[in-house]
């Protein structure tokens, strides 16, 4: 079975082409990076428009590269939640208007599934039941999975996402955009502990989040710093990544003991973070389970997380319909 998967949430146009879930035939990932950075951030109507004039040639490429035609493929799979509303409309218009035209059934898939599914593109043999924490640049959560298919959602951010707290965070120190990236870069240079800034959440014993109040926390130091003429952006770029990967990894190992889990999966844009998966895996080694998290270029957002998720959906029946609408936001998956 080969699925031809479309994704244009945000600023990414991409297309690929997965067979039976698992075995990727091409991945094409066209980045809108540039066009954003001169504004700070993803302007929304810009990325629209740019999906339009991109997608045609990302999906022919995603064939060409797969050495493949039109007919080859089994089914068209697209994100239709969540993410902006005008840029999701152009991948899920192209996909609906590309099924009928092949007379090939489509089907729906949530973005922060393909996130999570991008582990099992990768990795053979996961146990279950596991814990997975999505830190992407619209989502924090930890889920507990019994099976790939039933998932519980035990905590949330109450506020900013991570990535959205790491972008922000760059975006006033001057780092540029995307902030995930730039703040990692930064802290390799910089020494933790020098600034003190708080682990939010981490001593209370729910599964939620909290960035508003670090991120805010980060920006009154740094005032204060430069003030002073004490302002070093490496060591803030350090405790500042150092303060949010702490949260992150400790309370998942918390969660991971508590529901017994067998393992535990990283997924979304922030798990492309070194420290985290460092932090991750120390917490994983001491509670003697494995640690999972996608190889750089299927954290953060491309087509194959979705082609590959959408096989279950296949081999289920679990189509969608032409009339198939968009959500810029919708509950976990
Ligand atoms: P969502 O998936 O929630 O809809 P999104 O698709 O915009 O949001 P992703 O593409 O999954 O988010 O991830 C992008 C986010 O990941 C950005 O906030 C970016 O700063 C962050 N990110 C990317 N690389 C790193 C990194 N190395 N360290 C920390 N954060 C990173
Ligand atoms: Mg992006
Ligand atoms: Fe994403």
């Amino acid at each position: 079975i080969r699925i031809l998967g479309i994704e244009t949430s945000c600023d990414e146009t991409a297309a690929s082409i997965v067979k039976n879930g698992k075995e990727i035939m091409s991945n094409v990932v066209n980045s809108q990076i540039r066009v954003h950075q001169q504004f700070g951030g993803v302007v929304p109507e810009v990325a629209s428009r740019k999906h339009i004039q991109n997608i045609v040639m990302v999906v022919h490429t995603a064939f060409a590269e797969a050495g493949m035609s039109y007919d080859d493929i089994d089914a068209v799979a697209v994100t239709n939640r969540p993410g902006l509303i005008g840029a999701l409309l152009v991948g899920v218009s192209f996909a609906k208007s590309f099924a009928y035209a092949l007379n090939k059934p489509l089907i729906a898939v949530n973005h922060l599934y393909g996130h999570i599914y991008a582990n099992f593109l990768e990795h053979d043999n996961i146990e279950f039941p596991l814990v997975c924490l999505v830190v992407s640049g619209g989502h924090t959560s930890l889920l507990f999975m019994q099976d790939i298919e039933n998932y519980e959602v035990i905590g949330e951010t109450l506020d900013d996402a991570a990535g959205e707290a790491f972008d922000k965070v760059a975006r006033f120190l001057g780092l540029g955009y995307p902030g995930g990236p730039a703040v990692e870069r930064a802290a390799e240079k910089g020494v933790k502990g020098r600034y003190q800034l708080p682990r939010v959440f981490l001593d209370r014993d729910d599964f939620d989040f909290s960035f508003s109040g670090l991120k805010t926390a980060a920006m009154n130091l740094w005032t204060k710093m430069e003030r002073r003429g004490e302002a070093n952006v490496y060591d803030m770029a350090a405790e500042f990544q150092a303060a949010l990967v702490e949260v992150l990894a400790v309370k998942t190992a918390r969660a991971a003991e508590k529901y017994k889990a067998r393992s535990i999966l990283l997924a979304g844009g922030v798990a492309a973070n070194s420290e985290l998966r460092r932090a991750a895996q120390i917490e994983a080694d001491r509670l003697g389970i494995k640690l999972y998290y996608p190889s750089l270029k299927l954290c953060t957002d491309n087509a194959a997380m979705i082609a590959g998720s959408a096989y279950h959906k296949f081999i289920n029946g679990q189509f969608a319909s032409l009339d198939l609408n968009a959500y810029a936001t919708m509950s976990m998956l």
